[in-house]
C-alpha cells in the first residue's frame, strides 16, 4: 500500500497556524477546487486551445462572456482567457474583471459560437476523409 499524497504537518492538530488571521481581511480562506471543477477547468483549457487554432486565422480575438455579477458582456482575448482559468486552476478563485480594453465587438465571438464552429470544422474534417466509397 502506497502513500503518495504529501503529509499535511497541520493534520488533526488543534493548533492551526491559519486559525486567528481573519482580520487580515481580503483574502478569505482559498477555497479549493472540486476535483470535478478542475476538470472543467482544464476542458476549458483544452477547447480554448482548438478555439483559438481555428478562429484566430478567420479574425477572431477571443470570447465574449456574459458576466454573472454585472449582467454585462465582457470582451477576453485568447491570452487573458487563458491567464484567466490558469488563475481559477492555481488559486480556486476567477478573475473575471479584467476584459479586453476597449474591444470590438466583432473581433470577439461566445463559447457556444466557437463550439459550433469546431463542431463544424470536424464535421467537414470527417466528410472530407470518407473511405467507405
Ligand atoms: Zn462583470
Amino acid at each position: 500500500m502506497q502513500h503518495d499524497e504529501p503529509i499535511d504537518p497541520f493534520n488533526g492538530d488543534p493548533a492551526d497556524p491559519s486559525a486567528g488571521l481573519e482580520d487580515l481581511g481580503e483574502d478569505p480562506q482559498l477555497d479549493p477546487l472540486s476535483d470535478a471543477e478542475r476538470q472543467d477547468v482544464l476542458e476549458d483549457l483544452a477547447d480554448l486551445e482548438i478555439y483559438q487554432a481555428l478562429l484566430s486565422p478567420i479574425g477572431i480575438r477571443g470570447l465574449v462572456i456574459e458576466c454573472e455579477d454585472c449582467h454585462e458582456p465582457h470582451y477576453f482575448d485568447w491570452d487573458l482567457l487563458r491567464g484567466n482559468l490558469r488563475h481559477l486552476l492555481n488559486s480556486g478563485r476567477p478573475r473575471v474583471h479584467e476584459p479586453a480594453y476597449d474591444p470590438d465587438p466583432d473581433h470577439y465571438v461566445t463559447w457556444e459560437y466557437a463550439r459550433g464552429y469546431a463542431d463544424g470544422v470536424h464535421d467537414t474534417l470527417s466528410e472530407g476523409s470518407d473511405d467507405d466509397s
